[in-house]
């Protein structure tokens, strides 16, 4: 078909992907050009300790990719894409031995919160309950005109507080500690606007959908959308780093699953000089500090509940977990890290060798901070979990300069593509949003809203924009 349009992604990340297969499905000819040997930027599954132990080098966990309204209409089950769900999303150990246990059920969730649990329902069951509704409103721009206004204004009523304004909306020290642990994910201090909407973005998932692992890790999730993507046509060039834009120029539309700084490297001949200082404006957030486990057995935790959770949060209280994320905006990481852990290997037997276990932990740090986290982090796991450092086979740390090294995205070791605080969640990277100064470029990655995560809702909309301005200019 010699009149058939041309489209290259640059990065093959599940919002590249995303936006290769949309354009696929719109009949383009795409071609994704990958600088890793391996497609998924940070949804890739590699043996990073030792033969046989399979690690997410990014995400593990994902209740936006079950939840996420447009990887749900593909067919990834049929590509290979196998959720696994832990039989309780989260676990939240305290010091006295305990351990908060968000339920995946939520009225088991009401009634495990106690005296909490009216409040909890209240502010996650709308959403909750028409979460097929309340999904694509907010896996996108912030919408003008809502299609669902009255579940909107609800969500907007509470979804501008902070953090600390929702939870003391708890009567429980429990629940407090556990919707700190929930709202530690969006890198903002406790304190700050928008940090209590994290709390619920992710609380509510983990009802509506859960909080599931792929089996055989994240890779799985990025080898269904390649082979999605192959059959419809389109190819997956790996080992191609992209060094400039003008070497692109032959195709029609060109979508960049990269974030600003990588824009302006290869772009900048290609934008006008307005676009190039929005660019330059947008800021990056705190990084993470990773550490890889082999481990001979579970990790030993003094509150046994915490084997039915796929994912750990470590940090105790509520005051203490908000002072660790405030000492990191504050350019020091925290002497005592909140540290996310997850436990794959419980739930999937394939991720480490019969009888071994694997764990991923990471902490967050200043950006671009080149301190060793690893006797604090595993501290904080010992404390929980006394006798930890006996499992450990072998283990991988990644400073934010590592992760940055294996996924160019992950600038400073930013996992999530830019803060997204109150400017950067409207203006994401510039009020473009997706488009950029040159009618030909788009940009796709998570420095688009929604924002991080494994979604492809980035793909998504970018990839929809792109098709609709192409088409305008006809
Ligand atoms: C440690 C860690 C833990 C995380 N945990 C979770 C989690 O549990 N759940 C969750 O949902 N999300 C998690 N995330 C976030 C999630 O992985 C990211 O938000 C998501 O992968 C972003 O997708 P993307 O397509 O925008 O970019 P990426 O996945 O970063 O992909 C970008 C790709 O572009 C490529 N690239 C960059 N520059 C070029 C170039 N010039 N030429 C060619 N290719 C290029 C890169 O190599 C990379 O493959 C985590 C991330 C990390 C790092």
């Amino acid at each position: 078909m010699p009149d058939r349009k041309q489209a290259c992604i640059v990065g093959s990340g599940p919002n590249g992907l995303a936006a290769a297969i949309v354009l696929a499905q719109a009949g383009l000819q795409v071609e994704v050009y990958e600088a890793q040997t391996t497609p998924g930027g940070a949804a890739r599954t590699m043996e990073l300790t030792l033969p046989g132990f399979l690690h997410d080098f990014g995400s593990a966990v994902h209740p936006m990719g079950a939840g996420s309204p447009f990887f749900s209409s593909l067919p990834l089950h049929d590509h290979g894409l196998e959720w696994i769900h832990s039989p309780a999303p989260l676990a939240h150990p305290l010091d006295d031995g305990s351990a908060v246990v968000l339920e995946r059920n939520l009225e088991d969730a009401k009634n495990a919160l106690g005296l909490d649990g009216k409040v909890w329902g209240d502010l996650v069951q709308p959403f909750v309950e028409r979460w097929g509704e309340f999904a694509p409103e907010v896996l996108g721009p912030v919408p003008i005109v809502p299609k669902h206004p009255v579940l909107m204004a609800r969500f907007a009523s509470i979804a501008f507080r902070s953090a600390e304004a929702i939870a003391n909306r708890f009567q429980s020290a429990r629940t407090r500690a556990l919707f700190a642990g929930l709202a530690a994910h969006s890198f903002l201090s406790m304190d700050e606007p928008l940090s209590g909407a994290f709390g619920l973005l992710i609380a509510i998932p983990a009802h509506a959908v859960g909080w599931p692992i792929a089996r055989h890790g994240s890779q799985s999730i990025t080898n269904a959308l390649c082979s999605y993507l192959e059959k419809l046509g389109g190819t997956v060039r790996t080992g191609s780093r992209v060094e400039s834009l003008m070497a692109l120029r032959g195709y029609d539309l060109t979508l960049c699953d990269i974030t600003p700084r990588q824009l302006l490297q290869i772009g900048k001949q290609r934008l006008s000089p307005t676009f190039i200082r929005a660019l330059e404006r947008f800021r990056y957030g705190p990084g993470a500090f990773k550490v890889d486990y082999a481990l001979s057995e579970p990790i030993p935790w003094t509150a046994p509940e915490c084997l039915r959770a796929a994912t750990v949060h470590l940090g105790g209280s509520f005051e203490e977990i908000a002072l660790s994320e405030k000492s990191v905006q504050s350019g020091a990481p925290a002497d005592r890290p909140f540290v996310i852990l997850v436990q794959p290997s419980l739930f999937d037997a394939s991720r480490a060798p019969a009888g071994n276990h694997t764990a991923w932990a990471y902490c967050h740090v200043p950006n671009g901070s080149n301190v060793d986290m690893l006797q604090r982090l595993e501290d904080q796991i010992e404390r929980f979990a006394p006798g930890f450092r006996d499992t450990v086979l072998a283990r991988r740390t990644l400073s934010p300069a590592g992760l940055e090294q294996m996924d160019s995205n992950l600038v400073g070791g930013d996992i999530v593509g830019g803060v997204l605080d109150l400017r950067q969640f409207a203006f994401r990277p510039t009020w473009r949003h997706y488009a950029t100064s040159a009618p030909d470029i788009f940009i796709c990655s998570a420095s688009t809203p929604p924002g991080g995560g494994v979604h492809g809702m980035c793909g998504y909309h970018a990839a929809t924009r792109a098709m609709r301005a192409s088409a305008l200019r006809k």
